[in-house]
């Protein structure tokens, strides 16, 4: 039995995998604040290239990967698959648990699948620079490493909580060329605004993206760019399901069930999408589960609404599971999920039950995530051990049921930054997760009643 299932070069997929084109719903149009009409494409191009712009309402069901961009991808994909062989022994389980790694990127998560083919479709329209926020600065670094493949500046506003808690996070964009600022900053006029009434402000992701958003707006051949939540970035991150789908083939199992950590949505649809190809057109059944946060449960308690999809007000009104724009989560150590929506189609899926939605607390992803370091001798991210536990879970499921299923995760990043949140966990003072009442979710879900058309 193999533990690590390679592939060659000449077997990364060639093109991306649009689910779109295989729902049963399709997703709702966004809708523009103002007239509460569908937005125009249009409205999008101050911001983005047109070849993306087109991704995000195509209804192709495969869009080809350019080779510029396959390339690229060439220097870390296609990723490894592993049996976690250690894992399975200590949990005594009949199931067998095998992980996609996505931390052997560049910026040691899945997020350079998308920048880099943000950075290079920006670059085919003459874009010179791209601009964009980051709370933990997973996103930051992805982009700015891309931008640097393809000769073009980047721009990031880090929330200065974490600009001043993670200087290794700043320093690695900065490596990769980016320059970061601590946001709130005074090179906006959005961050002025919050210095002048706050200047202590430790700063937050929808002043962040208002700062990002109007440095790309107000400079000539500047675009902006998001990691997570649209539709073209979760087409991007099917690359990895397709690839662990020709790795699981190779290593003679079928999964039955899916399971990835829940931010935004783009890791989920990564790895679930090109499984749920085969459930929505093959009459196949695996079950794909998306694992959040409990303290930030947009799939397990929010409600499916249209709403804005940052903390200001700036975009188009997204038809998602939300908790309401104004729901501020706990300050978990896994910074990438606590996110108050979900991704448009995703949203859809769930609300179609095509998908399934659980929700894991800090200690016990940490719990999870050390049982895993222990037996298979990688690091993950926080994010990651949210899907580690529900994996575990299924994987005693089984041993309690006496089923050996097949159970597939994605290890979406190393947790190589994050060493301050386990010395914390090791030390037994792991803090930051409060419960989430009933009360406070409706009184954040009822603040956007008013947004519904
Ligand atoms: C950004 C990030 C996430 C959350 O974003 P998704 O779009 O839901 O994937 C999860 N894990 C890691 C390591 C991240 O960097």
């Amino acid at each position: 039995m193999e533990r690590k299932i390679n592939l060659s070069e000449q077997e990364i997929p060639r093109f991306y995998y649009n689910i779109t084109a295989d729902m049963p719903n399709k997703p709702l149009p966004p809708l523009h604040p103002g007239t509460r009409q569908p937005i125009t494409p249009d409205l999008l191009e101050p911001l983005f290239p047109r070849e993306l712009i087109l991704q995000e309402v195509s209804n192709e069901r495969y869009i080809e990967i350019p080779p510029e961009v396959r390339k690229i991808y060439a220097q870390w994909r296609p990723t490894p698959l592993f049996r976690a062989v250690n894992l399975e022994k200590a949990l005594n389980t009949p199931a067998k648990i095998f992980y996609k790694y996505e931390g052997v990127s560049p910026a040691g998560s899945h997020k350079p699948n998308t920048a880099v083919a943000q950075a290079f479709y920006n670059k085919a329209e003459g874009i010179k620079k791209i601009t964009t926020e980051t709370g933990a600065g997973q996103w930051g670094t992805a982009l700015s490493y891309a931008c640097q493949m393809f000769d073009m500046d980047c721009e990031v506003f880090m929330v200065k909580v974490s600009y001043d808690q993670k200087p290794y996070r700043k320093i690695m964009m900065n490596t990769f060329g980016g320059k970061v600022f601590a946001s709130p900053s005074q090179l906006t006029s959005a961050g002025r605004k919050v210095l002048e009434s706050s200047p202590d402000s430790t700063g937050s992701l929808g002043i962040a993206i208002s700062e990002a958003i109007e440095r790309a707006v107000s400079q000539p051949d500047t675009h902006y760019a998001l990691g997570s939540v649209l539709n073209h970035v979760l087409l991007h991150q099917t690359i990895i399901g397709q690839e662990a789908m020709i790795q699981m083939e190779k290593a003679g199992h079928q999964p039955d069930i899916v399971i990835a950590p829940f931010g935004g949505g783009s890791n989920f649809a990564g790895i679930a999408f090109p499984f749920l190809r085969l459930n929505l057109t093959e009459n196949q059944y695996i079950r794909c589960i998306a694992v959040e946060p409990e303290s930030c449960p947009k799939l397990t308690r929010g409600e499916f609404r249209y709403d804005f999809g940052d903390t200001m007000g700036l975009t188009p009104l997204l038809p998602m599971f939300t908790l309401g724009h104004d729901f501020m989560p706990s300050p978990i150590h896994a910074g990438g999920l606590r996110y108050h929506g979900a991704g448009v189609i995703v949203s859809q899926l769930l609300k179609d039950g095509l998908i399934e939605a659980v929700s894991q607390n800090q200690q016990r992803c940490f719990d999870a995530g050390a049982q895993f370091i222990k037996a298979e001798g990688i690091i993950p991210a926080p994010e990651a051990t949210h899907a580690i536990a529900s994996a575990i879970d299924e994987a005693i499921r089984c041993r309690e049921e006496g089923v050996g299923k097949t159970i597939l995760f994605n290890l979406c990043g190393h947790g190589y930054f994050d060493m301050a949140a386990y010395d914390m966990y090791l030390s037994g003072k792991l803090n930051g997760e409060s419960q989430v009442s009933d009360e406070s979710i409706r009184a954040s879900i009822t603040a956007i009643d008013s947004l519904q058309p």
